[in-house]
């Protein structure tokens, strides 16, 4: 049985026959191109997910902060967001929309803020605590 290819219209014999992850017939062509489309949406999903992760992580360091483990990781995950939306990136960033990009801006500048302000009042502690003696 031939099929035609859902990305191209291509006809295909049965052995050239490809499926997406949604069932939709293709051609190898096509399968590439949907495979790369698919791996930078997910890139373009880990940069949303950075700046999330900066903002809770950033937050909760200023409660709980092990080895400054959470001022590390709100930080790092926060530059990392906001370089992906720097010019260069647009590979990925284009991908996401204006409010995807906000949200990231917001969240992990907030996060990093956060992750911040719990090192200066540690700063302050080490102030008192050294300047008290
Ligand atoms: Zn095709």
């Amino acid at each position: 049985m031939d099929a035609t290819c859902s990305g191209c219209g291509k006809t295909l014999i049965e052995s050239d026959i490809l499926y997406t992850a949604d069932a939709r017939v293709v051609c190898a062509a096509c399968n590439d191109k949907d495979d790369v489309a698919a791996t930078d949406k997910r890139a373009a999903n880990n940069i949303r997910t950075s700046a999330i992760t900066s903002l809770l992580v950033g937050l909760l360091s200023v409660f709980v902060n092990p080895i400054y483990a959470c001022t590390v990781i709100a930080i790092s995950a926060g530059a990392y967001a906001l370089k992906s939306l720097l010019p260069g990136n647009e590979r990925f960033s284009d991908l996401l929309s204006p409010g995807t990009k906000s949200l990231i801006w917001v969240c992990a500048c907030l996060g990093i803020a956060a992750a911040a302000f719990r090192l200066l009042i540690d700063f302050a502690i080490l102030k008192i605590v050294l300047f008290s003696r």
